[in-house]
């Protein structure tokens, strides 16, 4: 029986799941392996002229995926909200340089601050840059954090209340993220991505793996395999749903960061291959 040739063409990579390496060698090797897709974290583009690193990333035959990450709108003084709000018009105005039609929002959260309140003010701080986006080409996605970062990272918890405050806003523009590390657990998962698809707003779906222990809350997270989340039931759903983007790499881990790099990516890809 004839094996088909590894199938990478929806395979993308995010910049911090390499993150020792400088965007130019995460091109360059990216490409290399056969990756397809890029999604740029903006500290990767420090120092960088944006435009020039997106033309560098096409023409080495990657597309852009998304920057990341707009968001973290809620603030408890006026002036803080103000100034998410700035920060998010750069993000805006990067992602058009760069050539990447969407970012991702991780969007916020005050500790001690109503969850509902900072909800409020996610909704406002994505309404207030809305137009801009649009007029930029750029869509916003909106990314629901597993609950352990409710206090300070994202008072968005679950495909539902993202699918309610995309339903609020009501705009093409605005969708949803997937990520399984943030979302395995939900029993709603598979009737939300449903919903998600009738909407049209599955704009990114992001892969990992959970490990046991995780010892890290943020940067303990597993390649593909390596963990206990249904990877390809929940990829199987999202594609029902219509998703027919890339699959995004998104691995914080601090002892992956540890080891050589060019190794990982082979391991990367070799994962995706099989437990994804
Ligand atoms: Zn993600």
């Amino acid at each position: 029986m004839a094996h088909p040739l590894p199938d990478t063409s929806k395979l993308c990579v995010h910049t911090i799941t390499t993150k020792p390496w400088p965007i130019e060698t995460a091109i360059e090797r990216f490409a290399a392996h056969g990756v397809k897709g890029i999604t740029v974290w903006r500290d990767a583009l420090a120092g960088r002229d944006i435009a020039a690193t997106g033309q560098r990333m096409r023409d080495a035959g990657l597309s852009a995926v998304s920057l990341c990450r707009g968001g973290f709108f809620p603030a408890e003084m006026e002036a803080g909200r103000r100034a998410a709000i700035d920060d998010n018009r750069r993000a805006i105005d990067e992602a058009a340089a760069l050539g990447a039609p969407l970012i991702v929002l991780v969007c916020g959260a005050v500790p001690g601050q109503p969850l509902d309140v900072s909800r409020q003010q996610i909704r406002e701080g994505i309404e207030a840059v809305l137009p801009q986006a649009a007029a930029a080409g750029v869509k916003l996605a909106v990314e629901p954090l597993h609950p352990m970062y409710a206090d300070s990272r994202s008072a968005i918890n679950t495909l539902a209340q993202a699918n309610d405050i995309c339903d609020a806003i009501d705009s093409p523009f605005v969708g949803v993220a997937v990520d399984v590390y943030h979302l395995w657990w939900d029993p709603h998962l598979q009737a939300e991505i449903r919903r998600c698809g009738e909407a049209e707003r599955i704009f990114a779906f992001h892969i990992c793996d959970w490990r046991t222990p995780t010892e890290d809350l943020l940067n303990d997270r597993g390649l593909m395999g390596e963990g206990c989340i249904p990877i390809r039931q929940i990829r199987g759903w999202v594609e029902e749903a219509g998703f027919d983007g890339f699959n995004e790499v998104e691995i914080f881990s601090t002892r992956l960061w540890e080891g050589d790099q060019e190794t990982f990516l082979g391991r990367i890809v070799e994962a995706y291959l099989q437990d994804s």
